[in-house]
């Protein structure tokens, strides 16, 4: 009989839920985690009373009510709703692509003349799009294109629009009504009081230790109970063996502004190729601080390289060829379960972990569980 009967690697979302719903049928689970803190990439760091979103900023939003119930029954969600601001070279611009960032751009005021002036500059490409660039001018045309993607875009990725592949922009929405709403979901907001307040109430009463890598001991760490969830990196749990998946991913500055309000709104993306970030975030936005101070990050996107911390999947026929070598050696682990981003190479918002963590529960359960 073994001490634990869930190790669970990662106190991610993914993890902490699992182990929430685990402890709640009876199950003993141990978390372990490598960061020194709990939360994964959710957490959010106390700085001048204001809570900085340490790994990126983070909306929560979902369609899914049962999603939404879940969440508030561990921490109260407040009315936040995003709406980013673009600056190009100074001129600023509402997002999403809506009449509001139409009349920035043209002075247009209905729907009909924002339709024609997109319909004029909208370039037909003939057949389908092989990049970036002619994929975003089919869809939306030169201006906006050039003020309020190409610039991002590259930055983001770090290559020129024109060798970007045409897949990473799938669609494009354009709204034609006056409204800033970047999300079309249900429900969004932050907890109040931040996201540690929910990882803390999944993780009440669960063992959970820190600064552990389960790969110092793998050994140890497995013998110690009869399952073990994994969210951490497919390829590192298989010792690269077909070879690394690639990532992008960013670097942090943040700096405490001693100023109320530093910049009016909690994100900014700064959408010109010459300003080396792609956004800049005022964290107590998020929560209508009324600190003296405030806190600002700005986001540079980088080169991964084995080492730094893994954001972004590049979901390229070559990554996802080797994933799937990865995926049919997981299909045939008998005491494992993977999940979360890491594990499943793939990049999904919170709700669709939790979500896909409460799908776990129930197929690994087998039981009319309700969660
Ligand atoms: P993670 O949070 O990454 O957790 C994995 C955990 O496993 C980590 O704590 C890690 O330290 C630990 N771990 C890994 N390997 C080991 C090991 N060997 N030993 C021990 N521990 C290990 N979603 C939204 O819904 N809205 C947003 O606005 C949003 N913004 C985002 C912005 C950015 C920049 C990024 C990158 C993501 C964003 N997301 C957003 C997505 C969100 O972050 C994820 O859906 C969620 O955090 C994934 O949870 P997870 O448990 O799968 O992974």
């Amino acid at each position: 009989q073994k001490e634990y009967d869930y190790l669970i690697i990662g106190s991610g979302l993914f993890g902490a839920v699992f182990a929430h719903e685990a402890t709640k049928l009876g199950k003993k689970c141990l978390v372990i985690d490598k960061r020194n803190h709990a939360g994964g990439n959710v957490y959010c760091k106390n700085i001048e009373g204001i809570n900085v979103h340490q790994y990126g900023a983070h909306i929560f939003h979902t369609n899914d009510k049962h999603i939404w119930d879940y969440v508030n029954s561990f921490v109260e969600f407040n009315r936040y709703t995003n709406s980013p601001i673009a600056n190009y070279k100074g001129e600023i611009f509402n997002l999403p692509f809506n009449m509001n960032t139409f009349y920035q751009l043209w002075g247009v005021r209905t729907p009909a003349e924002a339709k024609a002036k997109i319909s004029a500059q909208i370039n037909a490409v003939s057949g389908l799009a092989t990049n970036v660039e002619e994929q975003a001018l089919s869809l939306v045309g030169k201006d906006i294109y050039e003020k309020l993607i190409k610039g991002y875009t590259e930055k983001q990725w770090g290559r020129s629009a024109k060798d970007l592949p045409a897949f990473i922009i799938k669609r494009l929405p354009v709204r034609y009504t006056y409204d800033n709403n970047y999300f079309n979901d249900k429900y969004q907001g932050i907890p109040i009081g931040g996201y540690n307040k929910l990882i803390d109430a999944l993780l009440h009463n669960i063992e959970v230790k820190l600064d552990t890598d389960f790969f110092v001991d793998r050994d140890k760490w497995s013998s110690m109970a009869e399952h073990i969830v994994f969210t951490g990196n497919i390829d590192q749990f298989y010792d690269f063996r077909y070879g690394k998946l690639e990532y992008r991913s960013l670097r942090f500055e943040h700096q405490v502004y001693d100023e109320y309000n530093h910049q009016g709104n909690a994100v900014v993306n700064y959408t010109e190729r010459e300003i080396p970030y792609t956004r800049s975030i005022e964290h107590k936005h998020f929560e209508f601080g009324n600190q003296d101070k405030t806190v600002v990050t700005k986001e540079f996107p980088e080169e991964w390289k084995p080492g730094k911390e893994a954001y972004y999947p590049i979901n390229d026929q070559h990554n996802d060829q080797l994933f799937s070598q990865y995926k049919a050696l997981c299909e045939k682990e008998e005491r494992v379960i993977f999940g979360g981003r890491l594990a499943t190479y793939k990049y999904y918002d919170m709700h669709q972990i939790i979500a896909s963590a409460l799908t776990t529960v129930r197929k690994h359960f087998k039981e009319a569980v309700q969660v």
